[in-house]
């Protein structure tokens, strides 16, 4: 279903967090025992490669057959800490898309919320002021609920009342201040050093579609000088945040990370990429099933999906 050259498809996994250990919140969340099982399967299977060295040779018609690429977004340290060692021990390529404006002790605005919900010692949270109802936080599964529905109703906002909105839940939840999350510069620069690849996925993360084109370009391009600067090495590849077409981001989009030097780019549109497509919209997918035959099955559904 996946034959070399001209007819190549390339499949690109999105991982966003690997935990060190299952998070009961959330426990279908990747944790390291599985991932060390899933790039044991993905080695097995497939051909992993370089995302820019997939690019070039999709351009080329030159992949090789089940060709396939790892992709990690937003910049978690437990990327670090915990994905890249075992990455390393299986031999296996994945390229790293940083929203530069966390580095060094940020914090994203869906983790605020997480982590307050996580802490929140009340068994009902009143967020009516907020205009966000008043939450229940009885069971892990009505938390679970709160924070999907938080999540929901505030991803779309602007980038600074969806920061505002974030604190003030944290302030009323009474949750402690968590230690960072996010990667400092410098284990960016030990993971770059130890051959993983470096992406750019904006400063501030902001749906880019919500921003004029001048906003947006700023975004895109200063997240690229950052991380060149930091790594002394030129960044080519761009992650659109959230990542759906038309929804997230569109053409207008498209050419304003073109226009910033990109040499290609990432949606989170399913499926996969053949080399007649626009290499700044290529799809990647989640394969998410904690059993080695779902998991492949999920792979060559996703393979049937272009
Ligand atoms: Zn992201």
């Amino acid at each position: 279903m996946a034959p070399a050259g001209k007819q190549a498809s390339l499949s690109t996994l999105i991982f966003h967090r690997v935990l060190p250990e299952p998070d009961p919140l959330f426990p279908g969340e990747m944790h390291a025992r599985q991932f060390d099982a899933v790039c044991g399967w993905l080695k097995s299977w497939l051909n992993v490669l370089p995302l820019d060295q997939a690019v070039t040779l999709l351009k080329a018609g030159k992949l090789p057959a089940r060709a396939a690429c790892i992709t990690f977004d937003d910049g978690y340290a437990d990327n670090h800490d915990v994905a890249m060692p075992i990455l390393r021990r299986h031999g296996l390529p994945a390229t790293f898309f940083i929203a530069t404006g966390f580095l060094d002790g940020g914090r994203m605005w869906n983790d605020t919320i997480i982590e307050s919900v996580r802490d929140c010692e009340k068994a009902t949270l009143d967020l009516t002021e907020l205009g966000l109802g008043r939450q229940v936080f009885g069971t892990v599964a009505d938390r679970r609920v709160a924070i999907d529905a938080l999540i929901g109703q505030i991803k779309y906002r602007p980038v600074d009342e969806r920061l505002e909105i974030t604190e003030a839940i944290a302030r009323l939840a009474g949750a402690s201040v968590k230690p960072a999350l996010m990667m400092s510069s410098e284990q960016v620069k030990a993971m770059h050093r130890s051959g993983m690849q470096i992406g750019a996925h904006t400063v501030s993360h902001p749906i880019l579609m919500k921003l004029s084109d001048q906003q947006a370009l700023v975004e895109i391009a200063q997240s690229k000088t950052h991380l060149e600067q930091l790594l002394g090495d030129s960044v080519g590849l761009f992650a659109y945040p959230n990542g759906r077409p038309n929804e997230d981001f569109n053409q207008a989009t498209v050419e304003l990370v073109r226009a910033a030097g990109f040499d290609a780019a990432v949606t989170t549109e399913n499926g996969i990429s053949r080399a007649s497509d626009d290499i700044f919209r290529l799809r990647r997918f989640t394969p998410w099933d904690q059993s080695q035959w779902r998991f492949g099955g999920r792979l060559l559904s996703n393979l049937r999906r272009h």
